[in-house]
């Protein structure tokens, strides 16, 4: 062997895959999601005001956050939607969000009417900062809605000074972050509502849903009305007389008695998922030209997926090289997360939300350059997906599969 040679051969120069083994996989559902579906059937009625699947979801979900007040619907971006609505946000508003997010988090913005606004990211938690976030602020600003991306906190201390400063209510979109905590509090009860999302791929799923927090029982009465067509349903009765704009955004107990049944697996999936994710880690720091996902300080994330960012000149490769040298070794890579900031997205630069008519948004425009920070994380981050079901084996193996191709691209270069 030449002595120049790397002793460890990637995949993609000819070598072994690192992965040997297939990834840890566990069933979700099983005998608990049966019989809360069987008890929700026996009900003769899936219609929440008038069986208990979503009301006992609500009380367990209020309980283990420490907030008086849970309220379910049918899905995460609806979630956020009844928050906003709660909070009186109309045409014309503004409000300051992130650019690396779901469309869930930016769609119940304009079906207000009212105007996104995206403020930059940290380089290294991929969460809001602060200072940009202050400096988007005017007059028409009502809300900041922060996203925890990947189950890591935003600096919500920060961001609530600044709120209670600037008169403005503070979202949390927690659709990523079950079970995350900042200050050794749930997130979702620092801001004024948190927002969570029970589609398949959240770390606890009923096929699709959503359940949202809060403190406020003024906001708490809102919020049931915004999910309900602004009717209210007391007890036996149901009051036709709506005073504002909502749709009909109800959980029914199908969708409740699967949470459920999924509500006491959260602490074992999270506490999971974090040990691998903080071990992997570990294995990594110090690795040259990449740089680990720091999590928040105060925060303990509870990893919805592990982004990592390469620095492409000292690495000798740009993220879709080192994404596929990983795909090679048999890991779930994937460069680029959702490829471009939202704002770069059509319906932004061109502003087609609606076929016709005015929009508010109109008068703002859109497109590369809005949040240099945000831009660079999409153009050099790698994707794992993280399962909380992955063994010791696939930590060592993952591990080692960074390592070797992280090596052979440094050696590579200039060659
Ligand atoms: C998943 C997600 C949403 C939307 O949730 P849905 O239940 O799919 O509507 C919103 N925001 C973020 C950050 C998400 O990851």
């Amino acid at each position: 062997m030449n002595a120049h040679e790397p002793q460890d051969l990637p995949a993609i120069a000819g070598g072994e895959p690192a992965k040997r083994t297939p990834f840890g996989r566990e069933k979700r559902y099983g005998e608990e999601e049966l019989q809360q579906l069987r008890e929700a059937l026996e009900q003769g009625s899936l219609f929440y005001a008038h069986g208990n699947k979503v009301k006992t979801l609500e009380q367990q979900f209020a309980q283990m956050n420490g907030v008086p007040y849970a309220i379910a619907c049918s899905s995460g971006t609806v979630g956020i939607h009844s928050a906003l609505i709660a909070t009186g946000l109309s045409p014309g508003d503004e409000v300051i969000t992130a650019p690396i997010t779901d469309m869930g988090s930016v769609i119940p913005i304009l079906y207000q009417g009212a105007i996104p606004v995206f403020a930059d990211l940290n380089p290294h938690t991929y969460t809001l900062l602060p200072e940009s976030v202050e400096a988007h602020i005017t007059s028409r600003t009502r809300a900041v809605l922060a996203v925890h991306l990947w189950g890591n906190a935003c600096d919500l201390h920060a961001l609530r000074d600044i709120c209670r400063r600037h008169n403005l209510w503070l979202i949390e979109d927690c659709a990523q972050a079950f079970g995350c905590r900042y200050a050794s509090e749930p997130v979702g009860t620092i801001g004024d509502i948190g927002c969570f999302s029970l589609n398949e791929f959240k770390h606890i799923s009923c096929g699709d849903g959503g359940i949202v927090i809060t403190r406020n029982e003024t906001l708490a009465r809102r919020l049931r009305l915004a999910t309900d067509k602004c009717y209210s349903r007391e007890p036996g009765v149901t009051q036709r007389n709506p005073t504002f704009l909502a749709n009909n955004y109800r959980m029914t107990e199908l969708q409740g008695a699967v949470a459920l049944a999924q509500l006491p697996k959260l602490e074992g999936i999270v506490a999971r998922r974090r040990r691998w994710c903080e071990a992997l880690s570990e294995r990594l720091r110090g690795l040259p030209s990449i740089s680990l996902p720091q999590p928040t300080p105060g925060c303990e994330p509870s990893w919805w997926f592990y982004m990592l960012r390469v620095v492409p000149g000292a690495l000798g490769a740009d993220a879709d090289a080192f994404a596929e040298a990983l795909r090679a070794e048999g890991l779930p890579a994937s460069a680029h997360y959702i490829g471009q900031c939202v704002y770069e997205y059509p319906i932004f630069t061109n502003h087609s939300a609606f076929e016709r008519g005015t929009h508010a948004y109109s008068t703002r425009s859109y497109g590369k350059g809005l949040c240099p920070f945000a831009e660079a994380i999409l153009d050099t981050c790698v994707i794992l997906s993280v399962n909380e079901a992955y063994t010791e084996t696939d930590l060592e193996e993952t591990a080692h599969a960074i390592r070797r191709v992280v090596c052979w691209f440094r050696q590579c270069k200039g060659a």
